[in-house]
């Protein structure tokens, strides 16, 4: 017997092997092997007999799994997103299957009684999870002698039969000594646990029950039930405006699955930051939900994998791979905030979670719901044309109204963090006890040091960009690859003392904030001040329970969360997005508005947004700041349209990087030249744009050219992709990838 095997090396074919007398059994899709490849042994996993013969036929050495990691069902879905993203199927299985599984080397074998290879010893658990000392409680009567903080801890021990050393610490501060009198007392035991840290467990969950819709929630429902029923792939966009209640139509829709024994998948844009989604699932289901998040070690995440594979959690949520998560019988694929950017994979295999839910719903015949405030320009289109059924909330639930919004023009005025109609609605909202936002999509305190004596600019090393200063690090920080340096007091180039920090990051805005407001509760959200864990619910608790008076963020605060008691959002800069040298510029700026003013007024309160700009006149904003998603939609299609992009178009972008510029360029040229004679030679109808220097033309150290492929159809793009892969030759110091349907274009 042959099977054939994929062995994950950037390789498109894949590879015969025999199987050994006797083991034909085990030989089935999806269960990992050793192989013997050229010198070495690699895992491979097997995809399937074959009738295939070749001359020299190794045979496989060992069999890793007893049962199959994927199914004959998962690798169709494999093999399509290989064909469509041009990736070798080896490897799309690889970045499908969980992490910390794929191990090569023969040292972690461990052969059962039966003779076989157990996988679960095969797979190096214990590398990262991580264990706490658990102190119980054990019979004996405690001595009169015992008195104080140890009797407290005995007490609290007691009282709970158990607990681990961090709450004990947290409550009773470094307590090793009293604990060791216990343990030597034996009034206690311990015993080291492995700990499962997961972030959305012991958060108390208030059970709920299904509201009760409104009209437009209520007619939506029905049109995805009925086609629910139908047991075809149905795709949907709920396009609804925030607060409009999608999350409420998601929960009801599922649980019509789930009653019908259906299974559903729901991804987020990034599951640290939507705590207060995962909440209302778990107070909604009582059946199992696994949350796959990047909290979770090697071991935890190969745990919730088997836990949805034996069907244990019916409903998953989590990020963009969870889009590969081992559900059966699915029912609804939900992609919440489908607009997301972060759905897309920016190396390796640059997949789109948000794309591939509608090939495997169309594949498994599910219910597929986009849904978002602000979706693509391109998922609206595709509605139009009929690809996807398009549904509409206007209003938001028991008619609360939408902020009032008004656009702040900053031109030709002093530049100020607050310009004085926000600063005056901010004191007036802080008198009123009410709570307030300020957004600004940019972190750390001063954008780049500049000396006015010789002009000097503080640069990245590594990349091309300036270094943002850090005020409480006291460091220039690179934003790509993290380089640093403390805080010079001179300039590093003339030596003298005419430094200057200018553009501000949301650090700034605090301490401008704090300096006006010494008596509010000020509380900032962006990466630096959510690196540890916890922190995001910390902050976001804090502003729950009031402590919180003005919160200041980065996007971080735009998504999803709802807070009932702001009533006032200020938009420091609504430019930022705006200037980025990306066709998707607009929408993003329009995505970003939209999203932040839809924080305000959530409540029993109307909100209020102010929107600071040096592009009053911009369509994006202005559509934005009146909430009319059509106005902007026929305005931004038009650019499209005239500029050839998406949904007019199908794009395809090919970087190249190197160490070295010259090499970068010359790659780039000599891959541009092929690709034209590529096209000419095959009579493709394929615009090819550069190559150039990217926007962003150096980072980590790379230099980094592209060229842009752009086409109406996609076959040609496609056909023109192939030949050039497989014609192309280029030098060892230049790295290519290809990227179809780029996202990020800089
Ligand atoms: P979206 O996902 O569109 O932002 P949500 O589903 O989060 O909207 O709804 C906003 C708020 O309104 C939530 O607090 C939710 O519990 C509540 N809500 C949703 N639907 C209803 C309804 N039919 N009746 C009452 N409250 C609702
Ligand atoms: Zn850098």
């Amino acid at each position: 017997m042959t099977v054939n095997v994929a062995v994950p090396l950037m390789l498109q074919q894949t590879y015969c092997y025999a199987v050994p007398e006797g083991k034909e059994n085990q030989a089935v899709t999806g269960i990992r092997v050793l192989v013997p490849f050229g010198k070495r042994v690699m895992t491979g996993y097997i995809l399937g007999k074959t009738e295939e013969q070749p001359n020299e036929l190794k045979e496989i050495r060992e069999f890793l799994d007893l049962e199959p990691l994927f199914t004959e069902t998962d690798l169709e879905f494999y093999q399509w997103i290989a064909n469509y993203y041009l990736y070798p199927l080896s490897m799309v299985i690889k970045t499908a299957l969980p992490s910390g599984l794929t191990i090569t080397g023969r040292q972690k074998k461990i052969i059962s009684e039966d003779g076989s290879v157990v996988t679960e010893e095969f797979f190096n658990k214990s590398t990262k999870s991580k264990t706490e000392p658990f102190y119980r409680i054990t019979s004996t009567p405690p001595p009169p002698s015992l008195k104080g903080k140890a009797k407290n801890i005995l007490d609290f021990i007691k009282e709970n039969e158990e607990s681990d050393r961090t709450t004990i610490y947290t409550l009773f501060g470094q307590s090793l000594i009293q604990l060791k009198r216990l343990l030597d007392l034996e009034l206690i035991t311990v015993e080291n646990r492995e700990i499962y840290r997961d972030p959305f467990k012991d958060k108390p969950y208030q059970p709920d029950s299904p509201k009760k819709l409104n009209q437009e929630q209520q007619a939506a429902y029905n049109k995805i039930i009925t086609a629910t029923d139908s047991g075809e792939f149905s795709p949907f966009l709920l396009h609804g405006v925030t607060g409009s209640g999608k999350t409420e139509i998601y929960l009801q829709v599922i649980a019509y699955a789930i009653e019908r024994h259906k299974t559903a998948l729901v991804l987020v844009p990034e599951i640290a930051l939507t705590p207060q989604l995962v909440g209302r699932f778990r107070s909604r289901f009582s059946c199992g939900i696994a949350v796959l998040h990047s909290g979770l070690s090697d071991g935890e995440r190969y745990d919730e994998w088997r836990r949805i594979r034996r069907k244990e959690a019916k409903i998953v949520i989590g990020a963009r791979s969870a889009i590969f998560a081992p559900v059966d019988s699915l029912g609804v694929i939900v992609i919440d905030e489908e607009h997301e950017s972060s759905y897309k994979q920016t190396d390796g295999l640059r997949y789109n979670a948000r794309d591939m839910a509608l090939v495997l719903g169309k594949q498994r015949k599910a219910t597929v719901i986009l849904g978002s405030a602000t979706p693509l320009v391109t998922t609206v289109y595709a509605a139009r044309n009929e690809k996807l059924t398009e549904l509409n909330l206007t209003k938001r639930v028991e008619d609360r109204p939408m902020p009032l919004t008004r656009l702040l023009d900053q031109r030709g005025k002093k530049l100020e963090i607050l310009t004085p109609e926000l600063l005056k609605a901010l004191e007036q909202n802080l008198e009123a006890k009410k709570q307030s936002i300020l957004f600004l999509n940019r972190r750390g305190f001063a954008t780049w040091l500049t000396c006015s004596d010789c002009g000097h600019v503080l640069q990245c090393p590594n990349c091309s960009v300036t270094l943002t200063f850090h005020q409480q690090q006291n460091r220039h920080i690179c934003h790509y690859c993290e380089y640093s340096i403390p805080a010079p007091s001179v300039c590093p180039e003339c030596s003298g003392t005419a430094i200057t920090l200018l553009g501000m990051g949301t650090e700034r805005v605090e301490a401008k904030i704090k300096e006006l407001f010494p008596e509010a509760g000020v509380s900032r959200m962006d990466r630096d001040t959510t690196i540890e864990k916890d922190s995001h619910f910390r902050i976001i608790k804090e502003l729950e329970e009031r402590k919180t008076d003005i919160l200041i963020g980065t996007q971080m605060i735009a998504k999803g969360h709802d807070f009932p008691g702001v009533t006032l959002v200020g938009v420091i800069s609504a430019d930022t997005t705006l200037n980025l040298p990306d066709f998707r510029s607009s929408e993003r700026a329009f995505q970003l508005v939209s999203q932040v003013l839809g924080r305000a007024g959530r409540g029993e309160e109307p909100g209020e947004v102010f929107v600071q700009t040096f592009n009053p006149e911009h369509f994006a904003l202005i559509a934005a700041s009146e909430h009319d998603y059509e106005k902007f939609y026929l305005q931004e299609l038009e650019e499209r349209r005239d500029a050839g992009y998406p949904p007019f178009s199908n794009l395809a972008a090919i970087l190249f990087s190197s160490t070295s510029a010259k090499a970068a360029e010359e790659g780039a040229e000599t891959a541009g030249k092929l690709l034209r004679k590529l096209k000419t030679d095959l009579k493709l109808k394929v615009t090819i744009l550069g190559s150039a220097k990217a926007p962003l033309g150096k980072i980590r150290g790379r230099f980094r050219q592209q060229i842009l492929l752009k086409s109406t159809q996609r076959k040609p793009l496609h056909q023109l992709l192939l030949n050039f892969k497989n014609n192309m030759k280029l030098p060892a110091n230049v790295r290519v990838s290809i990227d179809i349907d780029p996202v990020d274009m800089l």
